[in-house]
């Protein structure tokens, strides 16, 4: 998920690779590695930490002498942050050497075949699988190998591969991770992302879904999985570096919402097997969800919201009652923890200090923790007793979109799962829920691709003073992101209410033309919605409307709607959170402010 640079040509490369991921530091990491063919051998240094430590250990790459190499920037999915496992990983005699970004879903059964036939495995990761499986099927044509264990290998790659008897080639690789190949007079290279080559050259070529390509000091050939070589058109990059970070977007978190299907789509699919959900890393077996009588979500901020959501959902088709905490409060509260009680902490960071302080509150009172959080090798990965992973890769911007989005199916995934074991849906609501949440990704697209009615929309109120978010159930923990995304990176004051409230205190703040965000997306609650919308347009309020498609009704009550596609009640967050969380980037481009480095803010809160 974070970065690849190789380098074959007329340079030295150690220093290319160096400056190369240097260049991708932006896209967050934990390790770095480069391995660089000497003449002889292929020479290894890599380290956890910044990438100034891999500088430092080989004095800006001049300790590593050669022309041909690869490097790596890690972001762990498969084993902590440590020397050992971060890459580049070699077979065991260390002639085969590879760099991988993504996750190779069924690396267990591959290093179990591997463990049998003799193999020894150094490192925790998945990676080091397809190191080791790459020797097991050598047989001297190193691009017939590689697609014969690419046939194998499921999951996420872009893969960057030397071999020692092959000095004048590097081979590269991808599926589902970014691979780009860029040509200049001194020599070829391989890349996640354009940044890191535009020093050197323009000319890059866009590596496509499953092909391989094989890169000589002058010369790329590009394949299909096939073997068959294929023509490609070079493309000629025009944008400036900064530009280039952002992938072209404008702001990094206009990006990471547009890798919201993605992160979706990772951390929903390595738990569907054969059309059931299947969540190992829970730890629990059949009998132990039976046993579950309470959850206690504890989490900060947005991931907050995700445990408000996270309630009605587990509450709703798993008949467990929820308690959601601010692990602020949970950590002071003394709270009561009976037997039974099962304790979640999510978190996007894994550092967060409030959210670590009320898991060892939970242990220390001899509960076992989930974890559910995106960085591996995180204090609370490490401290919570089961750990499930959002797959949503590094969020670069404060505002988080594509993290939250990842908690959401986290905890749609335990809640279908719990539902199942305790018989509360029976199969065929199982198998339409299922079906309800594959199609996320792609309905979540569509709201995106949306997204000129909504910038058209916030234009009209960058100068608003206040705003409220409105919705009964979930539609109420919907209506709390969005009311935080628009506030916490547009500096204009909002405020989240259920709407049932509102005639008890809030609604003696509407005045003409203030904007209320109504989210009406639970069928049952339509009517009640709808009488709340008109109490606050009949005060002068212009009622914004986030609610699903078919519901006519909604015009009577409301100024402007945005309908969002047909899904099962309660995964409607999923697709109502989008054109708010665009709502409130569009009012902060369109206010001046910075967008991915709001004030005061900071991205990990490591302090109380
Ligand atoms: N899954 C691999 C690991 O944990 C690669 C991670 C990455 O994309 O950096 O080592």
């Amino acid at each position: 998920m974070c970065g690849i640079v190789g380098f074959i040509g007329k340079r030295q490369a150690a220093p290319v690779i160096l400056d190369g991921l240097a260049k991708l530091e932006y896209r967050g990491y934990d390790s770095a590695g480069m391995a660089v063919f000497d003449g002889e051998k292929v020479n290894v240094t890599k380290a956890v930490g910044r990438l100034k430590v891999l500088e430092e250990l080989t004095h800006g790459g001049e300790t590593m002498p050669g022309t041909v190499g690869i490097g790596h920037t890690r972001w762990a999915t498969h084993g902590v942050p440590n020397d050992v496992n971060s890459h580049p990983h070699c077979n065991r005699d260390k002639t085969i050497t590879v760099v991988h970004n993504g996750i190779i879903e069924n690396y267990i059964p591959l290093k179990n075949k591997l463990l049998k036939k003799g193999y020894d495995f150094v490192s925790e990761t998945d990676t080091e699988v397809a190191a080791q499986l790459l020797d097991y099927y050598y047989n001297g044509n190193p691009l017939e190998t590689i697609l014969k264990v690419l046939h194998r290998i499921e999951g996420s790659y872009a893969l960057g591969i030397m071999f020692a008897d092959h000095p004048g080639e590097i081979f590269a690789a991808r599926k589902g991770s970014p691979l780009i190949v860029g040509q200049s007079a001194d020599g070829c290279f391989i890349a996640s992302d354009v940044p890191a080559v535009l020093r050197y050259t323009r000319t890059v070529y866009f590596v496509a879904e499953q092909e391989v390509v094989r890169l000589e000091a002058d010369h790329m050939h590009f394949y299909t999985m096939d073997e068959e070589e294929i023509e490609k058109e070079p493309t000629t990059i025009e944008w400036d570096a900064d530009a280039a970070e952002k992938a072209g977007y404008e702001h990094f978190m206009l990006k990471e919402m547009y890798e919201q299907p993605k992160t979706v789509t990772d951390t929903l699919l390595p738990r569907l097997k054969k059309d059931r959900i299947e969540i190992e890393e829970l730890g629990m077996s059949d009998d132990e969800i039976r046993e579950v009588r309470k959850i206690h979500i504890v989490a900060c901020g947005s991931a907050y919201h995700a445990g408000v959501t996270g309630k009605y959902v587990l509450e709703g088709l798993a008949r467990i009652p929820v308690e959601v905490d601010l692990a602020s409060e949970f950590r002071y509260r003394n709270p009561i923890l009976e037997e039974g009680a099962m304790v979640i902490a999510v978190s996007q960071s894994g550092e967060t200090a409030d959210t670590l302080a009320a898991i060892r509150e939970a242990k220390q009172r001899g509960f076992a923790v989930l974890g559910i959080v995106n960085v591996v090798g995180s204090s609370i990965a490490r401290e919570a007793d089961h750990v499930m992973y959002t797959w949503a890769g590094p969020e670069i911007a404060v505002a988080t979109t594509k993290a939250y989005s990842a908690q959401l199916i986290a905890l749609y995934l335990l809640a279908v799962k719990f539902a199942c074991v305790k018989k509360t849906v029976d199969e065929r609501m199982y198998r339409l829920l299922l079906r309800d949440l594959k199609r996320l990704p792609d309905q979540i697209e569509l709201l995106l691709n949306n997204k000129e009615k909504i910038q058209h929309f916030a234009n009209r109120y960058i100068g608003a003073r206040d705003v409220f978010f409105i919705g009964r159930g979930i539609d109420y923990a919907i209506s709390l992101e969005g009311s935080l995304k628009l506030k916490e990176i547009s500096y204009i004051h909002s405020e989240a209410y259920a709407a049932g409230e509102l005639k008890h205190g809030t609604i003696s703040l509407i005045e003409e033309g203030t904007l209320v965000a109504a989210v009406l997306t639970q069928e049952k609650l339509y009517k009640k919605m709808i009488s709340n919308m008109v109490e606050v347009r009949t005060r002068g309020a212009f009622v914004l409307a986030v609610t699903n498609e078919g519901n006519g009704d909604v015009k009577r009550a409301a100024d402007y709607v945005i309908y969002i596609p047909e899904t099962n009640q309660y995964f409607t967050n999923s697709l109502a959170i989008i054109p708010l969380q665009l709502f409130g980037y569009y009012i902060s481009v369109g206010k001046g402010c910075d967008v991915d480095k709001p004030r005061n803010l900071a991205k990990s809160v490591t302090v109380e």
